[in-house]
């Protein structure tokens, strides 16, 4: 299986030109790997015009949560997909500091589903002192599942990302591969309550928070882990770049 590594490039870089120019470094490395399913999410306008993609995958990092209507500033699923967008990231902890609740996220993972994108669903607790923090991750999931039917399972990717580990809350200090790998276990057996043995096993399930070039192997090895989710150190190509080289031989 390959490993998924996404670059969420959240509201960076400020110009097309330094966009085409990461891009461009990341996409000629990407080429040559054989084991890594590479992903880019840059801010939406940046999207159309990375078309061009090669071997690297394109994310929206949000979808609206409807097809279509007087939805001011919202860009819906079916016009990602137009753009050849393939992943998009759902509920990432940035969107739900700004307010966007479970039943907003669930609407919008369906969507992202219904209109056929791979869909990354963000989880996680905000505080790692957070005792009951389990019971917080497996609610945000079965809250965003809820009623989304089984046959979309194929197409579902969960990260698990403890908002304290996202480098800007934890100046770049990581969670650790062996919490993930309990987390791994755990996330898994909720999705099995809502959706059965047979989708809990096949999900993907990646790491997010603080990942770079030097912790980046550690929650790669993870066993049942399928990849990691990156945010700032995605913006430095060459960084971004080993991460993809050491994907590629796990
Ligand atoms: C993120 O916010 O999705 C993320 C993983 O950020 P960082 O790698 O900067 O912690």
């Amino acid at each position: 299986m390959k490993k998924l590594v996404i670059a969420n490039w959240k509201m960076a870089p400020q110009t097309v030109k330094e966009a085409q120019a990461i891009f461009a470094k990341i996409k000629s490395r990407a080429a040559r790997l054989r084991g890594v399913e590479t992903v880019i999410a840059p801010p939406f306008i940046y999207l159309p015009l990375l078309k061009s993609a090669g071997k690297i995958k394109l994310a929206a990092q949000d979808v609206a949560k409807d097809d279509g209507g007087p939805w001011t500033g919202e860009i819906s699923a079916r016009m990602l997909k137009g753009v050849g967008v393939s992943y998009a990231i759902i509920g990432h902890s940035e969107r739900r500091e700004i307010g966007e609740g479970d039943d907003v996220i669930r609407e919008k993972l369906y969507q992202s589903l219904f209109r056929g994108l791979k869909s990354v669903l963000c989880v996680g607790e905000k505080e790692k002192s957070q005792e009951a923090f389990p019971h917080i991750v497996r609610e945000q999931i079965k809250k965003a599942l809820r009623g989304i039917p089984r046959y979309f399972a194929s197409k579902t990717i969960i990260a698990y990302e403890p908002v304290w580990a996202i480098s800007s809350h934890s100046k770049g200090k990581a969670d650790t591969p062996q919490n993930f790998f309990e987390m791994s276990i755990f996330i898994r057996r909720t999705v099995l309550d809502v959706w059965g043995k047979s989708a809990a096993l096949r999900l993907p399930i990646i790491y997010g928070g603080s990942v770079n070039a030097k912790n980046a192997k550690g929650f790669l090895e993870v066993k049942g882990g399928s990849g990691v989710l990156v945010g700032k150190a995605s913006l430095d190509a060459r960084e971004f770049n080993k991460i993809l080289e050491i994907a590629d031989t796990i």
